[in-house]
């Protein structure tokens, strides 16, 4: 192949653009995410080398070398791991293949300072090379290939790159960076190091620099710093997670956590521990504090990356945790499991399962550890809990809590509301999805009520409150916090002073569906079935509601006939008291906001037909007796008003319009 010139995919431009004009605040970034990617493809080397040996032609020892060019201005990083072909040079280095980098691009406001967070929340990549070079040159030979199949590809960072074949004696690959004019300082082998064990002293393999001596000047001219030709590791290259607790700070924790992540901030807490029982393993397991982009796509399978005897074996390891906990990130190095296991074989393993069991209950406990500080705090007489979100290492059994260290309390407290607002939706897909934990789960969920517009009523919080004789947990569904509020269905819970819980996440109709009690206590829907406020209602009011009824008889057959396309039913409440009528669905029936939203995402929704309760007190619902000419316009108004309260629209707007004026003229 001679020399090609081919274009980036148009987001890989606008990438491009995006990181050489945002991120230079932050310009070393550059090393982690180049080392990590040579970290990776010699990861790669060793597991294609468990089948086919032959892939380490004559050099076993896999390891990244990093050297500068002070005349030349250039960096260099090389790796000899799997390498890159032409097409994968093509392929990998010209366009952007996650859907998640896409989804980030979609987002991107054009406001700099903002672009520039959102990026390094992300993690560019391969790309992040050009924020410190105005050219970069790829060479590289994929394992296997013949010596004369190399390839050099090479870019400014603009608009397109170029190809070409080379001949490569050594597998895998370089990374050569022409500096820009700012960035000297990359030129100096003290400051790399310093960035190297900021950043990648848990990278398993052995990072290599030339090791320097000092040479005076001739003639009186000032010394310099000479490579000597010796090459030493400046890592520690020791997995982080095989070594103990104590040799590994907090900050190291972090950086690990940043370079599998890609994530820009701190996580909001870890577990690391080693597990000895039916299967053996090592967890570390990290609770971020931001969603990625990516949470809600299809292709976001989460998962842990997984190793066996510290050799790396798959990213994204969904087998090893329940769908609902994929924003968990970490690692579990496995003893038992073989080295050959694919991911067919990881649903099957009686090992994973273990493993998926324990790490579960660990990532519930985190969470449960959060939840306990933040009640701490928001009680200031209860004993401080704090804890630095690190638990023992030492052989620890899965389910227990973490320990507890009395610093940095405050900032702990508010962690449990930011893991919420981030994770609580996904946190209830559990309810559906783990029945064994269900208990556990139930505990951890917030939710605003008629008495806390923010999210942080749990459901022990809401028994703790509830009203002599009331025997369940009140909750209602809706699209939005007001509509929920507003509800015509709450009139009787506020006039009574009975705590409704307002939900308006979307996942709360289906998530709800499985946790038909807490505690022993039944959760009910105000907006299903006839409300039975049961001993919350006395004999006088039960007498008066009955009488009303009976009168209304006559007027409620009418009512029926006049809607009997659009109502289930027509019955007469006592849960109204300022409206005049609202809709509610069977016991058992779909509620009407998941048929609407089913409808809205084009999926096929049942018909339901709802109940229509009047409140025989209202003026407009006693206008209907006395009102013969306009009844059946007043009946659908009725519905139609029922209908729009709730957030739905009436099945004919304009005739319902027409109805109205027909009654103000
Ligand atoms: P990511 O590493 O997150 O997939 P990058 O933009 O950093 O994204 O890299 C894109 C792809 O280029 C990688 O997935 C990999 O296939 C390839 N690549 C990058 N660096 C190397 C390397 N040193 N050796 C082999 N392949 C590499």
């Amino acid at each position: 192949m001679s020399k090609n010139t081919h274009s980036f995919q148009a987001e890989v431009a606008q990438l491009l653009h995006l990181v050489t004009h945002s991120l230079y605040s932050n310009k070393e970034i550059f090393l982690r995410e180049l080392i990590s990617n040579a970290s990776d493809a010699c990861d790669k080397l060793r597991f294609e080398a468990l089948d086919n040996a032959a892939l380490y032609e004559d050099a076993p020892n896999l390891e990244v070398r990093v050297a500068f060019d002070k005349k030349a201005r250039t960096l260099t990083i090389t790796d000899n791991g799997i390498g890159l072909s032409q097409q994968e040079a093509i392929d990998h280095l010209g366009t952007i293949a996650k859907s998640g980098t896409r989804e980030f691009m979609s987002r991107l406001s054009g406001d700099q300072k903002a672009d520039a967070q959102l990026i390094g929340q992300f993690g560019v990549g391969f790309y992040s090379g050009f924020i410190v070079a105005d050219r970069i040159v790829v060479e590289s030979r994929r394992a296997g290939l013949p010596a004369d199949q190399g390839v050099r590809w090479s870019s400014t960072g603009t608009g397109d790159f170029e190809v070409e074949t080379i001949t490569r004696d050594k597998r895998g690959t370089s990374v050569i960076l022409h500096l820009r004019e700012d960035a000297d300082e990359f030129l100096n082998g003290w400051k790399l190091k310093q960035v190297i064990s900021k950043y990648s002293d848990h990278i398993s393999l052995p990072i290599l620099m030339e090791k320097e001596e000092w040479k005076e000047g001739e003639d009186d001219k000032g010394g310099e710093m000479v490579a000597t030709g010796e090459w030493e590791p400046v890592n520690k290259a020791s997995a982080l997670w095989t070594r103990t607790k104590k040799d590994v700070t907090e900050e190291q924790y972090v950086e690990f956590y940043k370079s599998i992540s890609h994530d820009y901030e701190a996580p909001l807490a870890w577990s690391h521990n080693r597990v000895e029982g039916s299967t053996e393993y090592t967890q570390l397991l990290y609770i971020p504090a931001k969603a990625p982009m990516d949470l809600w796509s299809r292709d976001n399978k989460g998962g842990l990356k997984l190793y066996v005897k510290r050799v790396f074996i798959m990213d994204e390891a969904e087998a090893l945790l329940p769908s609902y906990l994929r924003f968990v990130k970490g690692v579990i190095d496995s003893a038992d499991l073989p080295l050959n296991v694919s991911r067919e074989l990881l649903q099957e393993s009686r090992d994973v399962k273990a493993i998926r069991e324990g790490s579960t209950k660990r990532v519930l406990s985190m969470l449960e550890d959060l939840a306990k500080k933040a009640a701490a705090s928001a009680a200031p007489a209860a004993e401080s809990q704090a804890a630095d979100g690190v638990t023992d290492v030492v052989d620890k059994k899965e389910g227990e809590p973490a320990d507890a260290d009395a610093a940095k309390a405050s900032e702990d407290a508010g962690k449990y509301a930011k893991f919420y607002a981030e994770f609580g939706s996904v946190l209830k897909e559990g309810l559906g999805e783990d029945f064994a934990n269900r208990d556990r789960i139930a505990k951890l969920l917030r939710f605003a009520s008629t008495t806390s517009d923010a999210a942080t009523v749990s459901l022990a919080d809401y028994k703790a409150r509830m009203k002599d004789g009331q025997e369940a947990i009140y909750y209602i569904t809706a699209d939005t916090l007001a509509a929920a509020k507003n509800s015509p269905q709450l009139e009787v819970f506020k006039k009574k002073g009975i705590e409704v819980l307002l939900m308006t996440d979307r996942v709360d109709e289906w998530a709800l569906s499985y946790l038909t009690e807490f505690d022993g206590t039944p959760l009910q829907s105000v907006a299903k079935g006839a409300v039975d406020l049961g001993k919350l209602q006395d004999e006088t009011e039960k007498k008066a509601a009955e009488e009303a009824a009976e009168a209304f008889k006559p007027v409620l057959e009418k009512l029926k006939a006049s809607l009997k396309d659009k109502a289930e039913d027509v019955r007469v409440t006592t849960r109204l008291v300022d409206s005049p009528a609202c809709l509610v669905v069977q016991e058992h029936g779909m509620s009407t906001q998941l048929a609407r939203m089913l409808k809205q995402a084009g999926q096929k929704a049942p018909e339901v037909k709802p109940v229509l309760e009047v409140n025989a007190e209202h003026p407009l619902v006693k206008k209907l007796e006395r009102d013969e000419a306009h009844f059946d316009d007043l009946a659908n108004i009725l519905f139609d008003q029922a209908l729009l309260a709730e957030g739905g629209l009436p099945e004919d707007p304009a005739a319902y319009v027409r109805r109205v004026n027909a009654l103000l003229v």
